[in-house]
């Protein structure tokens, strides 16, 4: 861990990365090195936890490509410093923002979008110009391993390099010394990191998850409201951090709801899901436990079926939920939808406000005035109005949390930000010295107040 910070350290000061045709050659050489080996992600995905090969394109592989992109078509001009205003006290001069790289960052995974979490972020501190330590989750250790492989074996250790290993070994890297520390996992582990990053005053971004809602008023679409709430549920078999986590349904509209949503999984998976190729297996035997547990027999509608030997959750509806069951109790990252009902808007909106922020929020109405309220009124990282998930697609939407679901945003030109400090610059002209702030100031501060009304 030390030998590996230390090269990045030396590398970084060579000054090699401040140059933007280099970052973008080694971001294309990234992007032909993944495209060559397509196959073989999809094969380690598959060993992972059977995700599908559809979505291991669009969730992990189309996602990088379109950043990389992206990035190439936008950087020169990302990079460009900007120009800003003079001030009276900088008067006469030329006022820069200048971007620049951080230095050594590292980069930790989650293991739920194996890929996609550890070289998405990656991109954007590279764009920015600075060396990367990525650090994936050992939790799927097929995409780990893939990764180091290829990574290590292409790139120059002191610029991209994959280090592979566990808590333990993370905590080794935690103690080097760093320069910009992006976490995405669990909020228990989020508050390890920021305690780690606090010992040596690193910056750090945490990207965490919990419970995020979907709402569903009478006035929506009821079908297009369920297929695109099952979409977002079931995709990655609901291991996804943006996930709706559960459904508040406006009680008048529950039953009708419910009866699409049964139709849409049976129109996605087919009567007995575990046959379907579409469709993902829980990561590990510890998660699959945790959330089998979280299964009351007594209040499943559709699905509730489990296996296992072979980590298989059906998709499941479980109805007539109160904040008090345990599947409320946490976030799910399982196949799992709770349906809550309210009969006022203004219940459901204390309920969720009296919850820690989530990551994500979903309304589905076409009542524009419901639509306004849900954006002004609650706090969430970012959502959708009649659709899930796909507001992380966006490339101009910067994606991150708030609160317990985590701070900083990245994607995009969000990504160069987060990754560039912003270094202020002013360019002071050396042919005109105005006298008036140097002591001793006699009736100076008469004449700056006048000055002050002026302007
Ligand atoms: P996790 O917190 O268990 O692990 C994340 C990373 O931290 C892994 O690389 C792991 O090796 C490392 N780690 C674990 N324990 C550590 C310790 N004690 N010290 C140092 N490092 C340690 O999370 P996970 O199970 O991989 O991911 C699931 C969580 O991540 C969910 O809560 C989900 O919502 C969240 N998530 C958030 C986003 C997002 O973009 N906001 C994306 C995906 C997942």
């Amino acid at each position: 861990m030390q030998q590996i910070a230390h090269k990045q350290r030396q590398f970084f000061d060579t000054g090699a990365t401040l140059d933007v045709s280099y970052r973008k050659e080694q971001l294309k050489k990234l992007k032909s090195l993944i495209k060559r080996n397509e196959e073989a992600f999809i094969d380690a995905l598959r060993a992972d936890f059977q995700k599908p090969p559809f979505e291991t394109y669009g969730t992990e592989l189309f996602i990088i490509y379109q950043e990389i992109d992206h990035i190439l078509d936008n950087l020169e001009s990302w990079a460009k410093p900007n120009k800003v205003s003079d001030s009276l006290l900088s008067f006469p001069s030329r006022n820069r923002i200048h971007k620049h790289p951080y230095g050594v960052t590292l980069v930790i995974g989650a293991w739920n979008y194996p890929i996609h979490l550890s070289i998405v972020p990656a991109l954007g501190a590279l764009a920015a110009g600075n060396c990367v330590i990525i650090k994936p989750s050992e939790i799927a250790p097929h995409s780990a391993a893939l990764m180091g492989k290829l990574i290590n074996e292409h790139f120059e250790a002191g610029y991209l390099h994959v280090v592979q290993g566990d808590a333990d070994d993370t905590q080794q890297l935690l103690h080097e010394p760093l320069d910009y520390i992006f976490f995405t996992g669990s909020s228990r582990v989020g508050k390890i990191i920021m305690k780690a990053a606090a010992e040596q005053l690193t910056p750090i971004t945490l990207e965490l998850g919990g419970k995020s809602p979907s709402i569903i008023d009478s006035s929506a679409d009821l079908d297009l409201a369920a297929k695109r709430i099952a979409w977002g549920k079931f995709i990655n078999a609901g291991q996804t951090c943006v996930s709706p986590d559960y459904a508040y349904v406006e009680e008048s509209v529950k039953n009708e709801f419910c009866r699409y949503f049964d139709m849409h999984i049976k129109s996605f998976y087919g009567n007995d899901p575990s046959q379907s190729p579409d469709f993902a297996r829980i990561i590990n035997e510890q998660h699959f436990d945790r959330i089998a547990n979280l299964i009351d027999p007594d209040k499943v509608l559709t699905g509730g079926e489990t296996e296992r030997s072979s980590l298989y959750i059906s998709p499941t509806i479980m109805h007539r939920i109160t904040w008090e069951d345990p599947v409320m109790q946490e976030e799910i990252f399982g196949p799992i939808l709770p349906i809550l009902t309210y009969r006022h808007l203004d219940e459901a909106f204390r309920e969720i406000k009296n919850h820690p922020k989530p990551l994500a929020l979903y309304l589905f109405s076409s009542d524009k005035k419901t639509q306004q309220r849900t954006i002004r009124e609650l706090q969430f990282g970012g959502g959708c109005i009649n659709d899930t998930v796909t507001h992380l697609g966006n490339l101009d939407l910067p994606f991150g949390g708030i609160g317990q679901s985590g701070f900083g945003n990245y994607h995009g030109k969000g990504s160069y930000d987060l990754f560039s400090h912003h270094k202020s610059i002013t360019k002071k002209a050396t042919w005109l010295d105005i006298p008036m702030r140097y002591p001793p100031y006699k009736d100076n501060l008469k004449w700056l107040k006048r000055l002050k009304k002026i302007l």
